[in-house]
């Protein structure tokens, strides 16, 4: 039995000062007050903060890969890098781009899962595109753009369809209802993205099953006060989730905090929509099939200049949201248990308790990444 002891253990909505979180093969066993058990390994967590593993849904690449590479070594080299940030999990995301590359990605992502790999566990997979609107394509490869289709998909996806956990489309393109419904009765999250549906649209899209909002704000209708948009649907109703960028360069802080204040802290995803540049210097890099110059640790399109993905980690998510007021348990809340919910695996992840899997980040006092651990193994921190 490992121990990790005397930490302040995050618990919904308060955290439990001076404990031990028991842990054995991979899961946690309890939580106790400090010095209670006794284990052959204790981890001193005195002085600092024991959260979930952070769980990013929309993630691209980081580290120089991508996941549109199509290859198990990139996805591995993801997993590590962002492991050492602080997420224990996340949802391998693809670009819109031809059947052929998307079908080579989906055949990684699943590769890797077979496998064992060092860092961050791979969930499956979340398809942004292609059935998305042209009109709000953002970063999204053009001439790749298809009408949706339920054949259209089942053709893209192949023997892949299991580990597709998240689609994103947009409901105002050919086809987006009966693809949606027969995705939400496979129990495949259908996220809503890439839109320039209007808010009565957006309204009918959440009544077929899209019920999350992919980075919410960007590459979709702004809320007018005559025309509220694919963003006043969202806000309006309660029963969806939306995700946030928590970059301040793809959401001013204003617009996070009011999003936040009338959705609640249960229903705010905070991703990081990273590209290959996170992690590294400026320069030119790729998101998909797309050049991209990333200058200042701004990743734009070479042509037209849209912002393509962040070079955001989940750790640095954390620290922005403390540094404009939010309180710490609300924000790893938005980077747990929400996520969590959003990849299927809540049963399990997301939360510290007994019988969770052991993915756990210990924070220091200035809320950088002291330790992780991925069911239980300890991550070495190396960047
Ligand atoms: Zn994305």
């Amino acid at each position: 039995m490992m121990i990790i002891r005397g930490g302040a253990v995050y618990q919904k909505d308060r955290w439990e000062h001076d404990a031990d979180i028991l842990i054995e093969d991979g899961k946690i066993l309890g939580i106790a007050p400090k010095g209670k058990y006794d284990g052959e390994q204790i981890i001193d967590a005195s002085g600092c903060y024991v959260c979930p593993g952070f769980i990013d849904v929309h993630i691209h690449g980081c580290v120089g890969r991508d996941v549109m590479d199509g290859s198990v070594e990139s996805l591995e080299e993801m997993a590590k890098f962002v492991a050492s940030h602080g997420t224990t999990s996340f949802l391998a995301t693809t670009t819109t781009s031809s059947r052929e590359a998307t079908r080579n990605s989906l055949k990684a992502v699943n590769d890797i899962m077979k496998k064992l790999y060092q860092g961050a566990e791979i969930l499956g997979v979340h398809l942004e595109g292609p059935f998305i609107n042209p009109g709000a394509k953002g970063a999204q490869a053009e001439q790749y753009i298809l009408p949706a289709s339920r054949d259209g998909f089942v053709d893209l996806a192949g023997e892949y369809e299991g580990i597709i956990k998240r689609i994103t489309m947009a409901p105002d393109v050919e086809g987006a209802r009966e693809l949606t419904e027969y995705l939400v009765s496979k129990g495949t999250v259908v996220s809503m993205g890439h839109t320039v549906a209007s808010y009565e649209k957006c309204i009918e899209g959440i009544e077929w099953g899209m019920r999350h909002a992919t980075h919410f704000y960007n590459a979709m209708t702004p809320l007018k006060h005559r025309e509220p948009g694919a963003v006043g649907a969202f806000l309006e109703r309660d029963d969806t989730t939306i995700e946030l960028i928590a970059d301040f360069v793809h959401v001013h802080p204003t617009a996070l905090k009011i999003a936040i204040g009338l959705k609640g802290y249960d229903k705010v995803a905070l991703i990081t929509d990273s590209m290959a540049a996170a992690g590294m210097a400026d320069g030119e890099y790729y998101l998909g099939s797309e050049a991209v110059i990333v200058k200042d640790g701004v990743a734009r399109l070479k042509e037209g200049g849209n912002l393509a993905g962040s070079t955001l980690t989940q750790d640095q998510a954390l620290r922005n949201m403390v540094s404009i007021g939010f309180a710490l348990s609300d924000v790893v809340r938005m980077l747990t248990e929400v996520p969590a919910g959003i990849a299927g695996v809540s049963d399990y992840k997301g939360r510290i308790e007994k019988g969770y899997d052991a993915d756990l980040v210990i924070l220091d006092n200035e809320l950088n990444v002291n330790r992780v651990f991925i069911r239980g193994n300890q991550y070495d921190i190396c960047s």
